[in-house]
């Protein structure tokens, strides 16, 4: 078909529907190349351009309007409906058959939607800037390629935890070995600029035309990671994957969790990238993932017992998994929770009562008479268990997920809480004592580090490196910051009372589902 005709005819029978023309059911494009097992709407739309001897971006500038963004964009993600309805209608194949090739055809396996936010989870990034892709979201198999009877692009290699090739068990490459490009096979043919050159596809890198099957250049993968990708495949495929215990576990609260897991496991291993809030593995260039997938490996084979030595070995282990975790599922949490009960074996309301028997029944309390009595080892003499780190970690890791989740006053209320708690805890003061702190205690220049400080202070002198930070970065921004106090509220006299201090306290502490664990203020304090 010669361009002047398809220009004619749609000429008559296109009209328009915002940027999307719809044409005429006669109109069809004379080659349907069908598409393949997992294949990648662009990697299909490259091919049917040039079974039709176009250019790809002539061909569907041409048959869609110039106006259509489809190059410019990360197509196999965001292609709207009536776009894939049009390609259909006019590759006169069912949409039935178009639809799948779209990355939102796998909403809800291994990610939920893949069309909203700047990231999906797990859905490797292209970097795109203009027409040119400057990350290394498209993954291959160059032994894939090399046996297809038309090379072309899967779904799976643009998930994040796909490093391998199961099938031919090499690590999968992310660009091409010779100019280290990265694959663009919508650019394929544009190193020509008039004629569609014989020979191109798919498996050819755009800028110097190596033919990527030939390349050797792919490792042999790790069976661990193979083991492990498998695990993964299936769970993504059946959409439910049986582990921790759970027989029918969906995939999506699998990787959510693996996530989770994934973003702590990487603080503890030699990558160059860290892992933080709203940063997940997907950001991760294609070696550090799969050094990451060697890491993940053996904890999930054994679940939970090696991830559980990997907690052990980590300093604060509950903040430092669920930190920059925006979803923990519940199987996860249940082995974090783990974590916090193995310190105290009995609820504190337990033990309460264990001691005032023992009391009422022998006149005085010990833990011994407890051990012969109850049988349970109560320890300590108090009627209540220390607040330890773990409980001040996670309060902390409640907090700062309360913080990245609000804004304006409420964002500054709760960073004024976070620093408040703190100083009271260090200091062990009671609330009147923390609410008559002033200002004139912390002096300190303004070109003091004014970043939000990291590590939860755990004492004095780490306390002080954040008060910089919070003088200028949050208390500056209270209605009385002129005023003396160190920690303000928003009325316009500025000290907070004591008892607003405690109702904020056990706020906090039910919202972080802490208060069997911590008693009030006075406890945090004590
Ligand atoms: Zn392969
Ligand atoms: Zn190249």
């Amino acid at each position: 078909m010669h361009a002047d005709t398809c220009h004619r005819r749609r000429g008559v029978w296109a009209r328009s529907l915002g940027n999307v023309r719809i044409l005429d059911s006669a109109v069809r494009w004379p080659v349907h190349p069908q598409p393949l097992p997992d294949e990648l709407l662009s990697s299909w739309m490259v091919r049917t351009a040039h079974a039709h001897g176009f250019k790809t971006e002539s061909f569907y500038a041409h048959w869609l309007g110039r106006d259509v963004p489809l190059w410019n964009r990360d197509i196999d993600r965001h292609c709207s409906d009536e776009l894939i309805a049009q390609i259909a209608k006019m590759s006169g194949i069912p949409l039935a058959k178009i639809a799948p090739l779209s990355l939102q055809s796998i909403d809800g396996q291994t990610y939920e939607n893949c069309t909203q936010g700047a990231f999906c989870p797990w859905l490797l990034p292209l970097g795109i800037r203009h027409r040119l892709r400057l990350k290394g979201g498209m993954q291959f198999c160059p032994q894939c390629l090399a046996e297809d009877d038309q090379p072309y692009l899967r779904k799976t290699w643009r998930l994040a935890w796909a490093t391998t090739c199961t099938k031919h068990g090499c690590v999968l490459l992310d660009r091409c070995p010779q100019c280290h490009t990265f694959l663009q096979a919508h650019r394929v043919d544009m190193k020509n600029k008039g004629f569609l050159e014989k020979g191109l596809s798919n498996a050819k890198c755009c800028e110097c035309a190596l033919d990527l099957r030939m390349t050797s250049s792919s490792l042999k993968a790790n069976d661990a990671v193979m083991d492990l990708q498998r695990m993964f495949e299936r769970a993504h495929h059946q959409g439910h994957v049986s582990f921790a215990g759970v027989e029918d576990m969906h995939s999506l609260a699998f990787f959510a969790g693996i996530r989770v897991i994934a973003a702590g496991l990487l603080k503890t291993i030699e990558t160059k990238a860290v892992l933080g809030a709203g940063i997940g593995i997907e950001q991760l260039d294609l070696q550090d993932r799969y050094v990451l997938m060697e890491n993940l490996a053996p904890l999930l084979q054994a679940w939970p017992s090696n991830f559980m030595r990997l907690v052990d070995s980590v300093k604060n282990p509950y903040s430092h998994f669920t930190k920059d975790a925006n979803v923990i599922p519940h199987w996860l949490a249940t082995e974090l929770t783990v974590i916090r009960r193995d310190k105290v074996l009995l609820p504190p309301e337990e033990v309460r009562f264990i001691q005032n028997m023992v009391e009422a029944e022998t006149g005085s309390y010990t833990a011994k008479k407890a051990l012969k009595i109850y049988g349970r080892d109560v320890g300590s003499k108090t009627a209540r268990p220390i607040v330890d780190n773990d409980d001040v970690e996670a309060l902390i890791a409640w907090l700062d997920q309360s913080i990245s989740v609000s804004s304006d006053e409420q964002r500054r209320d709760l960073l004024r809480d976070k620093v408040l708690f703190l100083t009271a805890r260090i200091g062990k003061l009671s609330a009147a004592a923390t609410a008559s702190l002033t200002l004139d205690l912390h002096k300190y220049s303004i070109d003091a580090e004014d970043d939000a400080p990291w590590e939860t202070p755990g004492s004095r002198e780490a306390l002080q490196r954040w008060m910089p930070w919070y003088t200028h970065q949050v208390r500056s921004a209270y209605r009385a910051a002129d005023s003396e106090w160190l920690f303000l509220c928003r009325a316009a006299e500025g000290k907070m009372s004591d008892s607003l201090i405690s109702a904020r306290f056990t706020s906090a502490l039910r919202s972080a589902g802490l208060e069997r664990r911590i008693h009030g203020f006075g406890h945090w304090t004590s």
